[in-house]
């Protein structure tokens, strides 16, 4: 059965398109909804709902705003349940881990409304006042990918509405359904023109991040796409967040517990079949324990069962889109044609996008699986002796987003972790991140950060007030 009915959400209302865009299940391959495919009409009424909604919003009392916000993240809890069993169908991920990133979405709003900007006093000697207050930008374009669409569309929607900006946020096309559910779950008690959610195809990004009635663009998705954003935004100054691709390394000694590292480096490898931005990309093992890592891991890369992320006991679904999907194929391919060895697990021959679970077994340096992100199910697994060497490799890369550091011993790990190039690193785990802690990534990987109150000022200028007398 397709689903036909989603709404977009403009000037707090249900909004509607001539054209439509179909919604595929990637577990099956089978057309599951057609949602609105807005074009430049539908994107300037959403932007005027924006401009119009600014001043009422930005003067809201702080704490008022907050309230919303946290209503934002009740409502989503309230109906984790339909948006999980949604993100599943559209995304792919196993029940458990939509109803996990769901719940992860509620919690990051109801986090987010605790942060507070108060106004700084600053030193301006006898007679003068000074004081440094943090004022809201204005209209936010908000796009988002397809890998976490309700977790990264939260991450963009508290800040921004809690900072007094109005927002028109763009889900990908991949994966529209569940971010218009939500907007259709909250159009009642936002106030109109704040929150604006339209969703299109491939053209309704850059008419968005071109647009001159945008103050600020916060863009997650690839690095290729980054750059056409940053030009894009270049003509109108526009304020940028950018948070995008990584090619994280893991640098594990060899003084770990080989049994519990190998699993815990297979799930931040692994999880979501590899396409989080965060997860393992590279995983530099030290000679001693890279035969028993390496056989660990792929003891587990047999048993783990990947299918539809609807049916029970499934732990890993599909790639989320046959570009995608073509796209680890063809890494695939080229391990293959090189002749690397190969660890797989089992994925389902026929229906959906599924690549097998993947251990490439010692590839050189310069081998395309080693480079490049891949963004699914394979993990390149590389020898080192010489620590110093495995820095450096991790390092070797125009990407910064995270990294991690596999020790018993946490004062070396601490010390390996301060010398790699990236936005985070993580000892001894993966993929942890927090509502309250800045991330982003450095070099090609990212502009600026989310989260926290770093992530919040992101949403804000700094406007100073100079009282004499
Ligand atoms: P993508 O760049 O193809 O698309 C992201 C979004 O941008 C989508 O909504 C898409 O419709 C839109 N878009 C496409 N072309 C555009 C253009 N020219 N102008 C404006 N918008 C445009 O990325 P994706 O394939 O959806 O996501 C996967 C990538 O995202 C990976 O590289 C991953 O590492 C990265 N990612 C980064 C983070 C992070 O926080 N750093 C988080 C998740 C994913």
């Amino acid at each position: 059965m397709t689903h036909n009915t989603l709404s977009m959400t403009i000037n707090g209302q249900a909004a509607d398109s001539q054209n439509r865009l179909e919604v595929v299940n990637p577990a099956t391959g089978a057309v599951i909804a057609s949602v609105p495919d807005a074009g430049a009409p539908e994107l300037e009424t959403a932007i005027s709902a924006a401009r119009a909604a600014f001043p009422g919003w930005r003067d809201t009392p702080w704490a008022e705003r907050a309230a919303i916000v946290n209503r934002i993240g009740e409502t989503i809890a309230a109906n984790a349940a339909e948006l999980a069993t949604m993100l599943t169908r559209e995304q792919g991920k196993p029940a458990e881990q939509a109803q996990f990133e769901v719940m992860a979405a509620a919690q990051w709003c109801q986090a987010t409304a605790t942060l507070t900007l108060p106004d700084r006093e600053i030193e301006a000697g006898p007679g003068r006042r000074q004081v440094t207050r943090y004022v809201p930008i204005g209209v936010v374009a908000g796009i988002s990918p397809w890998n976490f669409p309700v977790v990264l569309s939260i991450w963009k929607i508290a800040p921004a509405l809690l900072a007094g900006n109005t927002l028109v946020l763009k889900p990908s096309p991949f994966t529209p359904m569940t971010v218009l559910r939500i907007g259709e779950l909250i159009r009642d008690f936002v106030p109109a023109g704040v929150i604006n959610v339209i969703t299109g195809g491939d053209a309704l990004g850059p008419m968005m991040t071109a647009h001159p009635g945008f103050d600020k663009v916060s863009f997650t998705g690839s690095t290729a796409t980054g750059r056409r954003v940053m030009e894009s935004a270049a003509p109108t100054l526009k304020r940028l967040t950018l948070e995008l691709g990584g090619n994280d390394a893991a640098i594990v000694m060899p003084d770990v517990n080989v049994t519990e590292t190998a699993e815990k480096l297979f799930w931040s490898a692994f999880t979501n079949s590899g396409q989080v931005c965060v997860a393992t990309k590279r995983a530099y093992v030290h000679n001693d324990i890279y035969d028993a890592i390496r056989d660990e891991m792929a003891k587990l890369a047999k048993a783990v069962p990947m299918g539809d992320g609807s049916q029970q006991g499934v732990a890993l679904g599909p790639i989320q889109n046959k570009p995608q999907y073509e796209r680890v194929k063809a890494l695939l391919a080229d391990c293959e044609a090189n002749g690397y060895g190969l660890l797989q697990g089992e994925a389902p021959q026929d229906g959906g996008f599924f690549v097998p679970v993947t251990l490439v077994d010692n590839p050189p340096e310069e081998s395309r699986i080693v480079r490049e992100e891949q963004f699914g199910p394979i993990l390149p697994l590389v020898r080192f002796t010489d620590v110093e060497d495995a820095i450096s490799k991790a390092n070797n890369t125009d990407m910064g987003l995270a990294g991690t550091v596999w020790s018993a011993d946490t004062e070396t790990a601490l010390r390996i972790a301060e010398r790699m190039d990236t936005g985070s690193v993580w000892i001894n785990e993966g993929l942890a991140l927090s509502p309250f802690a800045a991330f982003g990534g450095r070099k090609q990987s990212g502009v600026g950060v989310e989260n926290g109150v770093e992530g919040l000022l992101a949403y804000t200028e700094p406007k100073t007030f100079v009282v004499a007398g």
